[in-house]
């Protein structure tokens, strides 16, 4: 069985950047290593829809990652890109486009009393971080196992096992020293977050948290979870971090902690909200953010931040986001995991569950239920690649990674998905191949 995709063209272009760029790309996550094979390389992508450069349309449930919230190429996003480019690329001195994006980002999620604009939500969760300790005066920081916060260095550790220990970087190049401010607890687990407060409490700066994970398939908080985390924080004068990266203005227009039940002093914002352009902002309570210089003694600054043409593509990605939008987003999604299982089950394959937030899917070859990372980690990643090798045969693009969120737009419409039908049914017959 030799995979149709990806096509002739895709694998030269494969061999030309594996010679010049390390691994071929310049993420981890778009290689596919996770899946076996080698990447398609993609020449355009309009609406529900990419185009690789064999010219075969994919439809797209990756949306770069969760950026895409409506589609590839929206006309009044990249029309503001165009006349924003042909006044300048960049500046390095103020221009109104960045209070523009502030105050619509301040009208719908008005916890961000004051923030600031980076290039990506590794900065601003860097930076948030920074704050806190600035603030608080205290260097630890507790962060969630399996919950991914960018690739700063302090974050890039996840623990071994149990409740929270000491962890191990998960990448070379991190120095121990700087990992072991970094404490690890598990998701939806208030008894293990609490006892780590009680033994260091007086150490943590901050626990930073994805109010539903989304970087371990999707993991919605269980009931009471985040208002304990936010409690638990504050009582030993820690700060919340909430991260929404990935959450902010695709779950809602704004942000979703507060009515998870969060109470977050800083909050950190990118993908939607750069319009499809790199963006990050970190931001919150004004005595909190005004650490920051040039008001405060925290340093944070970029050559290219409030990028002019990153605003005007941020500006006019909001100035699209009706509750229309949601309502599609939601219906979509609820649509995609209604076929989804529906197709498993007429293929027998019962080890499979999706997560669904929205328009965020978690797809799980595992019974489940997944509340955490150890049970994420359950899901069966043989099965997975399968599932999706065959669809990508079939013109469906899904994220190269059994673990990483699929994400729905709202430019689909039923119809898409109906002709991704075939492909949909053929990952689940070659998914289900072998043992039960
Ligand atoms: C994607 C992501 C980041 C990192 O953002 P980049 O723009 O890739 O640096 C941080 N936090 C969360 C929750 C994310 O999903």
């Amino acid at each position: 069985m030799s995979p149709t995709a990806p096509g002739p063209r895709s694998r030269a272009e494969w061999r030309t950047a594996a010679r010049v760029l390390v691994g071929g790309v310049d993420s981890p996550v778009r290689s596919f290593r996770g899946v076996g094979g080698t990447p398609v390389f993609f020449a355009g992508g309009r609406g529900a829809y990419l185009v690789d450069v064999d010219g075969r349309p994919y439809l797209d449930l990756v949306s770069s990652w969760g950026a895409n919230l409506l589609g590839n190429a929206p006309p009044s996003v990249v029309s503001a890109v165009r006349q924003s480019a042909s006044r300048g690329l960049t500046f390095g001195a103020p221009s109104p486009l960045e209070h523009e994006l502030a105050e619509r980002i301040r009208r719908a999620a008005p916890e961000l009393e004051r923030l600031r604009f980076v290039s990506s939500g590794t900065e601003a969760v860097m930076s948030a971080v920074r704050v806190a300790r600035g603030f608080t005066g205290r260097d630890k920081v507790v962060k969630f196992e399996g919950g991914y916060h960018g690739h700063s260095d302090g974050l890039l550790a996840r623990a071994g096992s149990g409740v929270a220990t000491h962890s191990l970087p998960d990448s070379a190049g991190v120095p121990s020293s700087i990992v072991k401010e970094t404490l690890v607890a598990r998701y939806n687990d208030v008894e293990g977050l609490s006892e780590l407060f009680e033994r260091q409490g007086g150490s943590i700066a901050a626990v930073v948290v994805e109010p539903v994970a989304g970087n371990m398939g999707v993991v919605s908080p269980l009931e009471g979870f985040l208002p304990a985390v936010s409690a638990v924080a504050h009582r030993h004068g820690s700060l919340v971090i909430a991260d929404e990266v990935i959450t902010g203005f695709r779950l809602r227009r704004g942000t979703v902690h507060g009515a998870l039940g969060l109470s977050a002093d800083l909050v950190t914002l990118g993908k939607v909200v750069g319009g499809g352009m790199p963006v990050g902002v970190y931001g919150g309570r004004r005595k909190v953010m005004e650490m920051v210089a040039p008001m405060g003694p925290v340093y944070q600054a970029g050559t290219l931040s409030g990028h002019p043409v990153a605003m005007a593509a941020g500006a006019a990605m909001l100035d699209r986001l009706t509750p229309s939008v949601y309502r599609r987003l939601e219906s979509t999604g609820a649509a995609l995991e209604e076929e989804l299982l529906g197709l498993a089950e007429e293929a027998h394959v019962h080890r499979f569950r999706i997560q669904r937030m929205g328009s965020m899917l978690g797809l799980f070859f595992t019974p489940g239920p997944v509340v955490d990372y150890p049970t994420a980690l359950a899901t069966d990643r043989t099965r997975y690649a399968r599932f999706f090798h065959a669809a990508l045969d079939r013109g469906v693009y899904l994220p190269p990674s059994a673990l990483e969120t699929t994400f729905v737009s709202a430019a689909m419409r039923p119809a898409d998905l109906a002709r991704a039908r075939g492909a949909f049914r053929a990952g689940f017959a070659r998914a289900g191949r072998g043992r039960g």
